[in-house]
Order: structure tokens, then C-alpha cells, then sequence
């Protein structure tokens, strides 16, 4: 699996193009407030867009899906049932910000915890639910390459915000402690802001997974 990030310039967001590698099949997880720098991106690796998989609704990671679905009219998009709502409402979530955002196009495929989204032919994602840093947000596992896109759950050294609307600390240590630290050690975790992490670095190192941490 190749992997090629793209930072949005306003939030910076990071969107990741996904290239199996044997067939030239790509996917997009989350597009940045406007999607800006993808498709240069998909174009450098000769990929052809399959399928867009959206971690979160929030504007900064689906304010792209407009002009990328324009772009890209036979890629599907996936988006988490809980979240559909806030995707819904991506515009006015970006009026909040003073930021216009293309109001998206219908969710075309909703996943659920347990689904599996396979793009070309040697990648196979496990969506696992991790609700708390938005209602429905998901992370995307391939267990065979060991990465996990993990949106705005995790960060290097922290983790998501809990004071958006339908944000809960409680929940978002629990979807962390219960799905992302399962994990093998070695897993790559690749967040929806700033640089690439493990599991176990975070396990050891992140002050907001210590013992006796609460988050409310
Ligand atoms: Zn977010």
C-alpha cells in the first residue's frame, strides 16, 4: 500500500491517498476543507479514484467532497452512519469558521463498525467505531499493512477535542483504551492533524492515556 499525505492550507487537515499498489486502485481518506491538493496528487501516482472513505463529519476533513466527487464522479463515498447529520450540516459548520464549504454530496455508502471496505486488490480496511470526538466517527484499520487512519481520535502526544457539538470525553478515552490501543504496537497511526504515530508510542507516551486521566 502506498500512502501520499495532503495537508489543507486553512485547517491543516491531513487527507491521504491510498494506491494498491498492484492494481493502480485508489482511495481517498478525508478531503480537507476543500479538497485542494488531492487530485494533483492522485494524477502524480497514475491511480484511479475508487472510492472516498470519510473518517468524521466535520468540515475540515469532508469540505473537499463536493469538487472531489465533481472531479471523480464514479468514486463512491463512505461516510459513518452516526456522523451523517454533521455532514449534512458541513456548510454551516464552515459559515461558524467565516469558511465557505460546497455543501456535500449525498453519503453514498454507510459504514458501521465491523464493515470492511476493500480497495483494488491488497487492501482491505476494517472500519472500527470511535465515537467521542465527534457521535459516529470511524477509523479505517488495514491489519495486513499495519496502518490505521484514525481521523481526529488520536494525535501524536494528545487527543481530539471533546467540545463540538456531540463530542464526549469519557467516550473518546473509551473508544481509544477499547479499539485503537488493541492494536499491535507497531501500528502506524495516521491522524487527521499533524505527524504519523504508533500505538505503542502512545500507549507509553501520551500524557491524555496515563492512568487516572479523565477527559470531561
Ligand atoms: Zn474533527
Amino acid at each position: 500500500m502506498k500512502i501520499v499525505t495532503v495537508t489543507s492550507r486553512l485547517f491543516a487537515a491531513n487527507a491521504y491517498v491510498v494506491v494498491c499498489e498492484r492494481s493502480g486502485v485508489a482511495a481517498v481518506v478525508d478531503t480537507g476543507e476543500d479538497g485542494s491538493g488531492i487530485p494533483e496528487a492522485i494524477e502524480r501516482l497514475g491511480a484511479r479514484l475508487d472510492k472516498i472513505l470519510i473518517t468524521h463529519g466535520h468540515l475540515d476533513h469532508v469540505g473537499g467532497l463536493a469538487p472531489l466527487k465533481r472531479r471523480y464522479p464514479e468514486a463512491t463515498i463512505h461516510a459513518p452512519a452516526g456522523d451523517v447529520p454533521l455532514i449534512e450540516r458541513a456548510a454551516a459548520q464552515g459559515a461558524a469558521f467565516g469558511v465557505p464549504v460546497e455543501p456535500p454530496p449525498p453519503i453514498e455508502v454507510l459504514v458501521r463498525d465491523g464493515d470492511r471496505v476493500a480497495v483494488g486488490e491488497t487492501i482491505e480496511f476494517e472500519v472500527l467505531a470511535t465515537p467521542g470526538h465527534s457521535p459516529g466517527g470511524v477509523v479505517y484499520y488495514e491489519p495486513r499493512a499495519g496502518v490505521a487512519f484514525v481521523g481526529d481520535t488520536i494525535f501524536q502526544g494528545s487527543v481530539g477535542r471533546v467540545d463540538l457539538p456531540g463530542g464526549d470525553g469519557r467516550t473518546l478515552l473509551r473508544s481509544i483504551e477499547q479499539r485503537i490501543l488493541q492494536l499491535p504496537d507497531d501500528t502506524r497511526l495516521l491522524s487527521g492533524h499533524g505527524p504519523p504515530t504508533t500505538v505503542g508510542f502512545e500507549r507509553r507516551n501520551n500524557p491524555f492515556l496515563q492512568p487516572g486521566v479523565r477527559l470531561d
